[in-house]
């Protein structure tokens, strides 16, 4: 029976994070994992986080099963902080607990026959294509960003959209794209909600960077809200708080569906409550509590705002300091993508060979598309990064 499997190498991301573990280098550098870092280097537990902790604990937690659907009031809350309390009341909502992509997978593939294609951008977070295929998609490529000028190539995206087939379904990534940092203006997304709507295509959000991207929740939020809001459109929408709250193992996150009409989400949400008995059942409770807790309380919240104004900050530093020592050690090329680019994340444009005399001769890690989480930079090691760098390239 099992004679004939196929070994499938470790991902490439969390192989590099266990081949750093293993390397003794003292100043050994891991630019590789998007996780955040405080300035020393080490992982951050949110203040807010740590407060609602306390309260919950306080108040004596236990560990019972949640429903299938999730906590409700974290659901709610995530609902409301997503698409703003203007907003909601005029859509209607399903909602459902962890694994959004591939609940949010599950469904589509139950509700359209034939299977929809699935358009997803070039390039993309490791795991789209897997999540995906997984499920039996035909998952389509369309070009997102162009090497030559390093910055999104809009004209692409525009033309994909115009040609897709229609009622197919676009991953969106909903800010601080991952993994070039590239995202498109206000002006672009109305546009890009325009065609997708002409089309009938339907936009699957992926939201892991809200608030974590600027530092302002609202402005992150904009993309979602133009087309669950302004545009009316259906639309998919899958929440993580792994990073914008720092609850990285506890997986938390939401899918949320804003349907047409009532009935549609009642009879989704009865569908994917459905699927999710089948997939883990319950999700898991103590994440869910501690998210719904930061969220609901008013203090809690307003402190949550200012953890992500500190993460956000403090990255940003880090992207200016990284592009500064660049230019004063004179690496060649030009760098201005780096500014250009937000969120957690650089990409850098280094080749693949650069990339790996950078692991083996500076022990340096990232990506093997020279991405390097930003958050892993610190005052500490900025200088020593910018210098490795410059000199791989002159070698
Ligand atoms: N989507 C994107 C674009 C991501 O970068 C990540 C986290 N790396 C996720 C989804 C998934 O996050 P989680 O840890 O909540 O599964």
């Amino acid at each position: 029976r099992f004679n004939k499997t196929r070994f499938i190498p470790p991902d490439a991301i969390f192989a590099l994070t266990a081949e750093y573990l293993q390397d003794p280098f003292p100043r050994k550098v891991n630019l590789g994992q998007g996780t955040y870092r405080d300035g020393e280097g080490n992982p951050w537990v949110l203040p807010s986080v740590n407060r609602a902790r306390e309260t919950l604990s306080a108040q004596g937690l236990n560990h019972e099963y949640l429903p299938i659907l999730g906590l409700q009031a974290f659901r709610e809350a995530t609902a409301k902080v997503v698409l703003g309390s203007e907003l909601l009341p005029s859509r209607r909502l399903s909602l459902s607990g962890t694994g959004a992509l591939h609940l949010a997978g599950l469904l589509l593939r139950v509700c359209q026959s034939p299977l929809p294609k699935i358009y997803i951008p070039e390039p993309t977070w490791s795991n789209h294509h897997q999540v995906f295929s997984s499920l039996g998609f035909s998952c389509e490529s369309f070009k997102y960003y162009d090497h030559e000028t390093r910055d999104l190539d809009i004209e692409s995206y525009y033309s994909t959209l115009r040609n897709a087939e229609p009622k197919s379904i676009v991953i969106l990534h909903a800010c601080a794209h991952n993994p070039t940092g590239c995202d498109p203006t206000k002006e672009q997304w109305r546009e890009i909600a325009q065609l997708m709507k002409a089309r009938q295509l339907f936009p699957l959000f992926d939201a892991a960077y809200l608030g974590f991207n600027s530092g302002n929740y609202d402005e992150d939020a904009f993309a979602i809200r133009l087309f669950v809001g302004e545009m009316k459109m259906e639309a998919g929408i899958c929440i993580s708080f792994a990073k914008n709250m720092g609850l990285y193992g506890e997986r938390v996150g939401c899918f949320m569906l804003a349907t047409d009409t009532k009935e549609a989400a009642v009879n989704t949400q009865s569908m994917l409550e459905m699927l999710q008995r089948s997939e883990v059942s319950n999700p898991p409770a103590f994440g869910a509590k501690i998210a719904s807790q930061v969220m609901g309380m008013k203090d809690l919240k307003e402190m949550w705002f200012a953890d992500m104004v500190t993460m956000s900050s403090r990255i940003r530093s880090m992207r200016k300091a990284l592009y500064e020592h660049l230019i004063s050690f004179g690496a060649p090329g030009s760098w201005d993508h780096l500014i250009r680019q937000s969120g957690m994340f650089g990409f850098l444009g280094l080749s693949p060979e650069i990339v790996l005399k950078l692991k083996d001769d500076y022990h340096v890690y990232m990506a093997g598309n020279s991405r390097i989480s930003i958050a892993g930079l610190n005052p500490g090691n900025v200088e020593y990064v910018a210098r490795s760098i410059t000199q791989c390239l002159k070698d």
